[in-house]
């Protein structure tokens, strides 16, 4: 089944109007290679100013809350991301499941959310360095994506992070044939769970994903796109993962 390439960049804490200008670049990269799904996950107060400028890409949000509305003081509903522009979200991300205590049912409830509220969804799991040493990753990682997993998933709505840990940000990353290991277990898993459907659904790959090494990852059969964090803030440099797509 042919997938289209998902290549998706996340600002994390990063970006002020300033920087609406590589926005603006890498919108219009987008436009440069259709065949490939561009987006943009920003800090949600450069979700409605990005909306005018962002070309060909999709703009999307780093995270939701799992409830409609209520008394949360500080968090933001999947709606009100929808309402400033916001297409796509993700959800589960490392940074968020450590440093706000994400469990993986609450992973699954703001994917649930998000997809009521008409938002596309990036979900990410990936293991830590102890779990990759201790030579498991791909049982951990699988478990933790199917406890995670909302019900209903489908591929027009959902694609998958494989995000190691150990490799956000610190310019290492697994051998090839370990993230063709981790994606094909993580494939298998998903088939365990929703059939043929995970033939369509795409699982990307992150962890200081770039151009240097962007055409090798890209090129397993597996893997369906990239979530890009430090080499997505600069159109120049996001502008060879794109092509590598
Ligand atoms: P990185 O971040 O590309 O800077 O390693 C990826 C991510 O955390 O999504």
């Amino acid at each position: 089944m042919s997938r289209r390439k998902l290549v998706v960049g996340n600002w994390k804490m990063n970006g002020l109007r300033a920087q609406l200008g590589e926005v603006e670049a890498i919108g219009g990269l987008a436009r440069d290679y259709p065949a490939v799904e561009v987006g943009l996950c920003l800090p949600a107060t450069l979700i409605s100013p990005a909306d005018g400028v962002k070309g060909a890409a999709f703009i999307g949000a780093q995270d939701c809350h799992m409830k409609e509305s209520g008394a949360h003081t500080g968090c933001l509903s999947a709606a009100m991301l929808a309402e400033a522009g916001a297409s796509w979200t993700i959800v589960g991300h490392s940074e968020r499941r450590q440093d706000q205590g994400e469990t993986d049912a609450d992973v699954a409830a703001k994917a649930l959310a998000a997809r009521a509220a008409g938002l596309k969804v990036i979900l990410c799991v990936g293991e830590s360095l102890d779990v990759r040493d201790a030579g498991n990753a791909e049982a951990v990682v699988a478990a933790q994506l199917l406890a995670s997993l909302p019900d209903g998933a489908a591929a027009d709505w959902l694609a998958i992070a494989y995000e190691p840990i150990w490799a956000i940000g610190t310019g290492r990353i697994p051998t090839m044939e370990a993230v063709a290991a981790m994606h094909a277990a993580l494939r298998a898993a998903l088939a365990s769970r929703i059939g043929v459907e995970a033939e369509g659904m795409r699982i990307l790959y992150g962890g200081s994903m770039n151009g240097d090494n962007a055409a090798e990852l890209l090129a397993l059969a597996d893997v369906d796109g990239g979530l890009i964090g430090g080499a997505s803030l600069a159109a120049a440099k996001f502008a060879p993962v794109i092509a590598a797509a």
